[in-house]
């Protein structure tokens, strides 16, 4: 069976940039923890655990040494609390995420009601919502938009980095439809375009799609949707082992897709598996 991997797939700049800062710490020995998982990758940070860099829920479970925060950023005050405990802190949040943050500290001291397009649950989505202050909604979904009341509002509204571009741009027309006043950046990083252009030129041409990625990973999940809106059978799957036989019985050509945070090894033991089928 023919196996052909999107054009692009796979671990992004931020994710890269992270893990070689956490590398790095590792290798120079001490304690070190990160702020929850690293990346959205179960098994790169299992990886990360074997190297001796735990992982904590809180500042406040690490007594010494060094605390890095994760890729998707944190709150301003989480990182203050570590400093004030006095532990050494590394700042692995990508650069696109620290952008955002400024966009919307900017938006809130302008008298925009910041609106963050994402996941409400999402650890990045949380970090930029505490950036923009108090008053900042989320959004996911049409009813969401109308579950808030906009008239009189200014809104200033901002995506998730990991977004797609469509169901940011429904939302930005929904709210400029009710409220008095619209400023909207379209803060999706480029990573994740690219990774979503790739997939959705990728998926008619095959007979199933395989997207390989944390489960917990937003960019992975958006890769998956995009892949079966295309039609065709879509298998979000973490590891090789998780492919099963009969979902390429008959099969000629498949695709493989990767989230932004899905290591080039995991992508080649999928891709080995699928062509030994
Ligand atoms: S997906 Fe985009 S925002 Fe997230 S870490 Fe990668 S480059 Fe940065």
């Amino acid at each position: 069976m023919k196996v052909i991997v999107a054009d692009q797939a796979g671990v992004c700049f931020g994710v890269k940039r992270a893990l070689d800062l956490v590398n790095a710490e590792a290798e120079h020995g001490g304690e070190i923890a990160t702020l929850g998982p690293l990346i959205h990758n179960p098994q790169v940070v299992h990886d990360l655990e074997c190297k001796g860099v735990r992982v904590v829920k809180r500042v406040s479970e690490v007594a010494r040494g060094t605390i890095v925060m994760p890729s998707h950023g944190v709150a301003r005050d989480v990182t203050k609390s570590a400093e004030a405990a006095g532990l050494r802190v590394v700042d692995a949040a990508c650069p696109f995420v620290e952008k955002v943050h400024r966009r919307v500290e900017r938006l809130a001291k302008d008298g925009y009601v910041v609106v963050v397009v994402g996941d409400a649950g999402h650890s990045e989505v949380k970090a930029i919502k505490s950036a923009a202050g108090d008053d900042a909604v989320v959004v996911s979904s049409p009813e969401d938009v109308e579950s808030v009341d906009w008239s009189g509002k200014k809104a200033g509204i901002v995506s998730q980095t990991t977004q797609t571009p469509w169901r940011f741009g429904e939302i930005v027309g929904m709210i400029a439809a009710r409220a008095m006043e619209v400023v909207a950046y379209n803060t999706i990083c480029y990573a994740t375009h690219d990774r979503q252009s790739a997939a959705r030129a990728l998926a008619p041409k095959v007979e199933a799609m395989f997207v390989v990625g944390g489960r917990n990973s937003a960019n992975t999940n958006r890769l998956a949707e995009i892949c079966s809106e295309e039609g065709v059978p879509t298998y979000h799957i973490e590891t090789a082992a998780e492919v099963q036989p009969g979902w390429v019985v008959g099969m000629q050509v498949v695709g493989l897709t990767a989230g932004a945070s899905t290591p080039e090894w995991i992508i080649e033991e999928v891709k080995m598996q699928l062509e030994r089928m």
